[in-house]
């Protein structure tokens, strides 16, 4: 039989991670993406360089796989609709997760806790709909906004100087939380009934953007059920079929009471189940991998002990006097417990773009923490 082909729009890291794992399974990869440095260039043997919005090149690229996925939320959807039936998560999933507009309406009109929040749509004006809204809060663009872009705090009316007079598919704004812990928990759906959940992550997040994912979570076990089974929820309500992560607040909002908060949801793998790939035995993206090659999954157990992943940011780069590409890991030797290192082969380093990650073990998440942030203050040196 014909080996199984299966598209991925994106080639970043999330991407090859998925390629590795659907060549495990021996399917064919074929990979689009605009960038002519993708990551997946140089490490997966199928990668077309063309816009998301080329109806040529995704007439070809769906006529050529049997199903199609994406590493990000940030495809526009239009131009996949005459594709829909291949496209795994659905259309739906991604054109609510890619606009928090949207996103927001479906957490609200399903029922799940979300932060307080106001849709400003393009065209009306910011700086009087943050005045009805209230001081402090957060202005998030609607469309295109990761790791923190398009985001802005407001402490008040002046800071709204500061801001762009637009932003791309308006602002939604939400008010700013006292946060407590920051989770997320990645939820895999087949299509045929089976339905399974990973332990939940805890995140660190500096600047707004992840810096560690910590498991287990230090949160109480009651917790961690309420989150896995919000988690499943959602992935029901968007009826998604592959991978949904969903990102928690555990937080004091306008209201006062500490409590759970859907932040954001991504119909993917995500940057905080890296650390699956050593700490479950099942790798987020060998679950997604599976579902789409029509392979039955199997619970993802955490092994013992206690992982922390770590980001590798253009930052450890310029600290090493290195434009990109290559890192020295000479300070590895030194740290017996880093269990992982993966580089993505990004040529261009730049404060706060993702390069690569890192995995430790230890016996506790606190040890775990200490060891995943001395490596990388080690890594982080000037040549000697
Ligand atoms: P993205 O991950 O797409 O950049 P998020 O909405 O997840 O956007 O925001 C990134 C980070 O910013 C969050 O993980 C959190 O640390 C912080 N943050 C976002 N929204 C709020 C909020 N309403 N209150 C407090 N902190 C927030
Ligand atoms: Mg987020």
């Amino acid at each position: 039989m014909k080996p199984r082909s299966v598209g991925i729009l994106g080639g970043g890291q999330l991407g090859v991670m998925l390629g590795e794992s659907l060549l495990h399974l021996n399917c064919e990869v074929v990979v689009l993406d605009p960038d002519v440095e993708s990551p997946a260039l140089a490490r997966l043997p199928h990668v077309v360089t063309a816009r998301y919005d080329a109806a040529d090149a995704l007439a070809v690229l769906f006529e050529r796989c049997d199903v199609v996925t994406f590493d990000s939320e940030n495809i526009p959807f239009g131009p996949l609709l005459p594709h829909a039936a291949k496209l795994v998560p659905s259309v739906q999933a991604l054109a609510t997760s890619q606009d928090r507009a949207k996103e927001k309406a479906f957490l609200q009109s399903s029922g799940f806790p979300h932060v307080e929040y106001r849709v400003v749509p393009p065209g009306e004006e910011l700086g009087a709909a943050a005045r009805a809204f209230g001081f402090p809060c957060i202005a998030k663009s609607g469309l295109g906004g990761y790791d923190g872009k398009g985001q802005y705090r407001l402490e008040r009316a002046e800071d709204l100087a500061s801001l762009p007079a637009a932003a791309h598919g308006g602002w939604v704004l939400e008010e700013l939380l006292t946060l407590h812990t920051e989770l997320s928990c990645i939820v895999a759906r087949d299509g045929r009934g089976a339905e399974l959940c990973f332990p939940v992550f805890e995140n660190l997040h500096t600047a707004h953007v992840l810096d560690l994912t910590v498991v287990p979570a230090r949160v109480a076990p009651s917790l961690e059920e309420e989150a896995r089974a919000l988690a499943v929820q959602v992935a029901r309500a968007l009826d998604v079929v592959g991978l949904l992560t969903v990102e928690f607040f555990l937080a004091d909002g306008r209201a006062g009471k500490r409590r759970l908060y859907v932040n954001e949801l991504a119909p993917r793998t995500h940057n905080s189940g890296h650390v699956t790939r050593q700490a479950c035995t099942l790798s987020q993206f060998d679950a997604l991998a599976r579902i789409l090659c029509g392979v039955p999954l199997a619970p993802p157990r955490l092994h013992p002990g206690a992982w922390c992943m770590g980001n590798l940011l253009g930052d450890v780069w310029l600290a090493q006097q290195r434009t990109g590409g290559a890192l020295d890991l000479a300070a590895w030797g030194r740290f017996p417990d880093v269990v992982d290192v993966f580089l993505y082969g990004k040529h261009q380093a730049r404060p706060g773009r993702k390069m690569g990650h890192f995995v430790v073990r230890a016996d506790t998440p606190e040890r775990a923490m200490e060891r995943a942030r001395a490596f990388r203050a080690a890594l982080s040196q000037p040549p000697q």
